[in-house]
Parts: C-alpha cells; sequence; structure tokens
C-alpha cells in the first residue's frame, strides 16, 4: 500500500536542521511530526546541516560539530526511522557545496539581501556590517541541498518560506540556461503550528537564541519555562476575562494538547473571566512532561550509544553522495563542464 503510494505521487521529501543545538518544541510541531508520518509514504532524505551551522558559528565550530549527534538522537527520539528516512550529514556531500558555487553565480547580493528571513536574522544577530559571507548565502547553499534530492516537498516552519521561493528561482532560472528540465521545483508543506513563538512570546523559538524549550528538557526545566511564560499582562485577576489571541500559554496548549474540545472549554472560560493563569500554566506543564517524557527517555538510550548514531549517518551519507552526485553531474552537463566524461 505504501509502496503503490510512493509510486503514484513520486513525491520527494527533503528536510533539514543546523546542527547549532538541540532540537526543541518548535522543531517538533513545526516539522518533525510531519515527517515521522511521511517518512512511512514517501522518500525521505533529512539532513543535519552542520556546514550551514558554521555560516554564524564560523569562529565557534565546535558548537557545531558537538551537536551533530545530539541532533540525530533527537530524530530518532521522535520516531525517525533510519530505515525508512536516510538520515545524513552536509558536510559529508562534497556535492552539495559545489552545487551551491555554480548557484551563486545565479543569484544577486541584493536578491539575497531581500529575503526577509536572512534579513530579519541579520538584524537579530547584530552583525552590524561584519556579516559572514557564507551567512548572506546560505540560501543558495539550501536550495543546492534541495535540488541535489530532486526533492518537491519540504516540510518546514514558515521562517522557511523565503528559502523554497527562492530554490525555485534558482531552479528556473538552471533549466532555462539548460533548456531542459534538470532541476525539479518543490513545494513547503507547512503544519497547523508553523511558527512556535518562545516562552516570552517575542519572537520564534530558535536554538540560537536560547530561548527553547528542549526535546530533552527535564520535568524541572518544562515547569520553569512555563511558570516564566507569557500570558495577558492586563489579566490580574482570576475574576477579569482573558485575552487568549497571543496568550503563549494558549499557543502552547494548542500545539500540544491531545483533546482540543477541553481546550476550547477552557478558552471560553479563561475569556469569560474566573480562570487564573496558575491553573492554565499546570495543566500545560502538565502536558509538556507527558509529551516529551517518553522522548527523552528514548534520547538518553540513543545518546548511549554514540558509535550506533555515527553509522546511522555514515550510512545514510554514503547513500546521499551517490543521489546528489548524479544531480551535480547534471548541472556540470548543462554549464558545459564534462569535458572528461
Ligand atoms: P537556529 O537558531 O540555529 O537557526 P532554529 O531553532 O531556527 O536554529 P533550524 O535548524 O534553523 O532551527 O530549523 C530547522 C527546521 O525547524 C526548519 O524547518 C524550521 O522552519 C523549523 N523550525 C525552527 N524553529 C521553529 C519554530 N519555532 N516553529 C516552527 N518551526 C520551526
Ligand atoms: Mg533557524
Amino acid at each position: 500500500m505504501h509502496n503503490q503510494k510512493k509510486i503514484i505521487t513520486q513525491e520527494k521529501i527533503l528536510t533539514g536542521d543546523r546542527a547549532t543545538g538541540q532540537l526543541h518544541l518548535g522543531h517538533f510541531v513545526g516539522s518533525l511530526q510531519q515527517r515521522v508520518k511521511l517518512q512511512h509514504e514517501y522518500e525521505q532524505t533529512v539532513l543535519v546541516a552542520d556546514l550551514q551551522g558554521l555560516t554564524d558559528n564560523g569562529h565557534n565550530p565546535h558548537k557545531v560539530s558537538s551537536n551533530i549527534l545530539n541532533v540525530v538522537a533527537d530524530y530518532l527520539a521522535v520516531g525517525i526511522d533510519p530505515l525508512k528516512t536516510t538520515i545524513c550529514l552536509q558536510s559529508a556531500i562534497p556535492a552539495l557545496a559545489e552545487l551551491t558555487m555554480y548557484y551563486s553565480n545565479l543569484v544577486s547580493v541584493a536578491r539575497l539581501q531581500r529575503n526577509p528571513t536572512v534579513k530579519n536574522e541579520i538584524s537579530a544577530k547584530s552583525f552590524g556590517r561584519s556579516i559572514p559571507t557564507g551567512f548572506l548565502t546560505y540560501p543558495i547553499s539550501q536550495a543546492a541541498d534541495i535540488t541535489a534530492f530532486r526533492a518537491t516537498l519540504i516540510p518546514v516552519g514558515d521562517d522557511q518560506l523565503p528559502m523554497i521561493e527562492q530554490t525555485n528561482e534558482i531552479v528556473r532560472k538552471l533549466n532555462h540556461i539548460a533548456q531542459d528540465d534538470i532541476l525539479v521545483e518543490c513545494r513547503p508543506l507547512l503544519s497547523k503550528m508553523p511558527r512556535l513563538p518562545s516562552t516570552d512570546g517575542k519572537c520564534k523559538m530558535s536554538k540560537s537564541m536560547g530561548n527553547c524549550i528542549l526535546l530533552s528538557a527535564t520535568d524541572k526545566d518544562i515547569s520553569k519555562a512555563v511558570k516564566s511564560m507569557y500570558t495577558d499582562p492586563n489579566h490580574l485577576k482570576i475574576e477579569d476575562p482573558g485575552q487568549v489571541s497571543g496568550n503563549v500559554v494558549f499557543t502552547y496548549l494548542d500545539a500540544f494538547h491531545p483533546d482540543s474540545t477541553f481546550i476550547d472549554e477552557l478558552k471560553v472560560r479563561y475569556q469569560n473571566g474566573g480562570l487564573g493563569d496558575g491553573t492554565t500554566k499546570k495543566i500545560l506543564e502538565e502536558c509538556l512532561q507527558n509529551t516529551l517524557k517518553p522522548i527523552r527517555e528514548r534520547r538518553d538510550v540513543f545518546m548511549s550509544d554514540k558509535a550506533q548514531l555515527i553509522d546511522i549517518l555514515r550510512m545514510g551519507s554514503q547513500k546521499s553522495q551517490e543521489e546528489s552526485n548524479q544531480v551535480l553531474n547534471n548541472v556540470k552537463r548543462a554549464l558545459g563542464l564534462n569535458l572528461f566524461n
């Protein structure tokens, strides 16, 4: 049944995560849950993006290298199965860096500077006038990743939409030059929670901003994070009517609580007045602890066998090298760079 669907649709999934830290609840609802489902239906590759992690950590490569296996353990802990999903390491696949170089000639600096996600990140990271070249150009490297696997469907958070748009621009330009459809266009697959806010509600939960609830969070970590969560600043007394919109506790309850009818009733009670933030936070705390406990326990087991994690990554990277070399060869041929073959 599953195989039949694979053949009919011929969708190919590619997605990944920067190796800049452990994965968090934003990854879980934004992309990981979708990947676990999709792996049963489609061919899927998941990339640990260490090269991309270096684009804003060039002077601190240890931050990236020390997180590669953390990310793999997070994948396995949420249920990504290496027998169904190819898990690979970006730096072990030279074709990705080569494709990035070829594509970079098709993208202007002005176009990169207009990319809204890159623009926001540049200002959040306070680069000033010292933006690393690799950072400005990372959307091109993402285009290389996506096209190298002929991916058509990309399960991502909404911060990645501009990258997909830029990828498709590169695909169209290259295909126009080649006068052939050598690269395929892709489309995003957003989850019901495409941007989980940070616990203070100020921005997206991000590894690099240190505002995360990690998948490895202990009950105590969860409790501390939930207690500090932004709610409705005007909801001072329990009997006051409260705002649900923009209230991070309700955003998380919507994202993680299994009983949506119960949460809808809770919202009405909160809006009418008579329900305190202490109560809603207690419900969320329990819900997150129940969600993360089995993940944390599985993660601990996977982290205790690093050799197994390395083997999974090595096997996936070897398979990915073969796939991506084919696309690289097609691109080189299209550019007339095939003198030796
Ligand atoms: P960094 O701060 O290093 O950029 P990050 O937390 O933004 O890390 P990425 O590795 O950049 O994580 O993102 C990996 C994937 O997870 C992307 O598809 C991204 O859209 C998704 N994602 C990241 N954060 C969130 C979030 N808060 N809500 C929903 N999806 C998210
Ligand atoms: Mg990011």
